[in-house]
């Protein structure tokens, strides 16, 4: 862990229903909206009936008959159990939450900002920040912002969260953009215990029953908390005509307060049309996913993405089983502690 070079693992219960037991989600929501759910390292499940399972295994090893339950390792020292939420907040997070984040640097860079977007915005705050600001990169507008950072010849960063799930067409053109920029993107996976205990409870495709946020969360949310813990600031190819629903209001810089830290969060696509993007992408030979030709306009994973027709939205095709003001991954839905 940053603060305290000790690593937390959060043992929770699956139940036979396939459930978390309520305590445990209680317990998670408790730290989250704490801002401290960054500092728990890895998330292992205790699985009802199933001795064999990590978290079982971890349960017997330390003698614990309750969920959900902490350990703490550091170097050289036992490790330390908590069945307390709040033991643990106080032993080992209590210093951590008070000590002050570069806040204070962040929000004057964001106000010397001022109405920079596009290219001018990209070269402003990879002068500041360089290789401590990372572009997330997924689709067009990302490789638009790698195109500018390149051209801004100040060192910047790109990391990529892959999912598991994305197209083949996707892996290939994130390769080829590597290639293509002399760059190697720093490939986020999930944790595989999560994604597992996901998987085991509800099969490959449980967002079509109930809702993509779960899968979202194992597969990109967390992630990204990963993901952002080196840097002090990050990019997005975020636009507000991307979404009527929930991307009206996209600013070019905003403070995003994470637990470890406040990053300023860059869009500086946030006011460009989609047109806009595509003719930077001819003008300046940027490499596009093939997707883009068979009709994907939005493109993220392979089952909750389609092509869409003609004169339909963008993110018409994304998640569509769902209400449109919920198509949001939960990558982008805002500044809160813990997110
Ligand atoms: S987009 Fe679909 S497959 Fe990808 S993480 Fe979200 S719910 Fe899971």
């Amino acid at each position: 862990m940053l603060v305290e070079n000790v690593r937390v693992t959060m043992v929770k219960k699956r139940l036979l229903s396939g459930e978390a037991c309520p305590k445990c989600s209680q317990t998670e929501e408790l730290l989250r909206r704490r801002g401290l759910w960054d500092r728990i390292d890895d998330v292992v499940w205790a699985i009802e009936g199933d001795a064999t399972s990590r978290g079982m295994k971890l349960a017997a090893q330390h003698e614990i008959q309750l969920a959900p339950f902490f350990i703490v390792e550091a170097p050289g020292a036992e490790p330390e159990v908590f069945v307390s939420a709040l033991k643990l907040i106080k032993a080992h997070f209590g210093k951590a939450t008070s000590r002050p984040g570069p806040v204070a640097d962040v929000e004057p860079f964001i106000a010397s900002l001022g109405d920079l977007d596009g290219p001018e915005l990209v070269a402003a705050a990879l002068k500041v920040f360089g290789a401590d600001c990372g572009i997330a990169f997924s689709g067009a507008e990302d490789v638009v912002l790698i195109d500018m950072a390149a051209k801004s010849g100040e060192s910047f960063s790109v990391f990529s969260l892959d999912t598991g799930r994305l197209h083949p067409e996707t892996y290939a053109y994130l390769d080829r953009v590597a290639k293509h920029y002399g760059i190697s993107p720093t490939i986020v996976s999930p944790e595989r215990t999560s994604v597992e205990a996901l998987t085991a409870a509800k099969g490959l495709f449980s967002f079509y029953e109930d809702g993509h946020g779960e899968c979202c969360g194992v597969r990109k949310v967390e992630p990204l908390s990963r993901a952002l813990k080196p840097l002090r600031a990050w990019m997005t190819g975020q636009r507000q005509d991307q979404s009527p629903a929930t991307r009206s209001d996209v600013p070019t810089a905003v403070a995003d307060v994470r637990a470890h830290a406040t990053l300023a969060k860059l869009n500086p696509l946030a006011r460009w049309t989609s047109a806009a993007v595509w003719a930077y992408i001819r003008d300046h030979n940027v490499p596009f996913n093939p997707l883009h030709s068979q009709g994907f306009r939005s493109i993220g994973c392979a089952p909750c993405t389609r092509a869409v027709h003609p004169g339909q939205h963008e993110r018409e095709g994304r998640w569509w089983w769902e209400d449109a003001t919920k198509r949001e991954c939960g990558l982008h839905l805002g500044p809160k502690p813990g997110a």
